[in-house]
């Protein structure tokens, strides 16, 4: 797909609500600035970003989508699933199921942290969570959070080292997060009025298009709507096949860039690392079928 002359959007952001650098008032500002027709606040299972900047206010020139971004467990037939998240768009955000299941996946959040600091101490490292909150201030807090701590004390020269030496999977600090089940974000997603996506399917460790192809067919049996195809790391043999396979399975596609700031300063909003563009006729899509759903309901 090439739409250049069309204005670009961005529906994959965190703000710092979640492990993002910006607040939501700053993405909006952002968005301003570089003529974006769409955006959509996609916080890691939360929707405190998209209700802050429903509150801060919407510029007339944008389009605003609620959204959130859900670590599910993949069905069972996948033994390793890489990154599995759904993404969640057009969200009643006062809807109480998707509110309480928020809550326990904070609260799981909450108590994985004490031990992967515990972990970080065994290994030698002089750290509390309270060095952490303090740094990061009232927002959820995850292991990008505790790696700029460790930057910033001296014991890592990146966040990536972090990342690659102590907290990634399997690494010696690493502490596995409690994850509801994809039908279970599926449901709690269309409950609340929204549109489930699967989110870069690039980063998921299916490489075989014909799993590829099981995986969508069977999520979308149970929910799923969508494909996020247009994703900054995605390359365009696997971005063409992934709009092949919405195509031939009449599922919207989505994109955006996974904008975190200055947690991943070498991807900017709107257009990645510079030549990223997704096209405005796909929030019009995703709008129309959010605007049918709400006419049925
Ligand atoms: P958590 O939510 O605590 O499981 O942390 C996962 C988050 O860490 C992801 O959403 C990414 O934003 C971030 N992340 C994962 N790997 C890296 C990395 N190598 N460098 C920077 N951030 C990363
Ligand atoms: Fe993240
Ligand atoms: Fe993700
Ligand atoms: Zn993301």
């Amino acid at each position: 797909m090439d739409y250049r002359n069309q204005r670009g959007i961005d529906l994959h952001v965190h703000s710092t609500a979640s492990d993002g650098t910006l607040t939501p008032a700053q993405i909006l500002e952002l968005a301003q600035a570089q003529h974006l027709g769409a955006v959509a606040i996609t916080d890691h299972d939360t929707i405190d970003g998209s209700k802050e900047a429903l509150q801060v206010g919407i510029p007339s020139s944008i389009h605003f989508l609620t959204g959130v971004e859900l670590s599910a467990a993949p069905p069972p037939f996948l033994r390793r699933s890489g990154s599995f998240h759904i993404l969640g768009y057009g969200l009643r955000l006062d809807d109480d199921e998707l509110n309480q299941t928020l809550l326990v996946l904070q609260n799981a959040r909450e108590n994985r942290n004490p031990a992967i600091i515990e972990r970080l101490s065994r290994l030698g490292f002089d750290m509390t969570l309270a060095e952490v909150v303090e740094m990061v201030g009232e927002s959820q807090i995850g292991r990008p959070h505790i790696a700029r701590a460790m930057l910033k004390k001296g014991y890592v020269h990146s966040i990536d080292e972090a990342f690659d030496r102590f907290l990634g999977t399997g690494k010696p600090a690493y502490v596995d997060k409690y994850r509801i089940s994809c039908q279970r974000a599926l449901d709690i997603i269309r409950g609340a009025g929204g549109i489930p996506i699967l989110a870069h399917p690039y980063l998921l460790s299916v490489k075989v298009p014909a799993e590829l192809e099981k995986l969508v067919v069977s999520l979308k049996k149970i929910g799923l709507e969508g494909i996020e195809a247009l994703y900054p790391e995605h390359p365009p043999q696997a971005t063409a096949f992934y709009e092949e396979l919405a195509d031939r399975h009449h599922l919207l596609i989505t994109g955006g860039t996974d904008f975190h700031g200055s947690l991943k300063p070498e991807i900017q909003l709107g257009i990645g690392t510079g030549d990223f563009h997704v096209p405005f006729e796909l929030y019009e899509r995703l709008n129309d079928r959010l605007a049918r759903h709400a006419a049925r309901a």
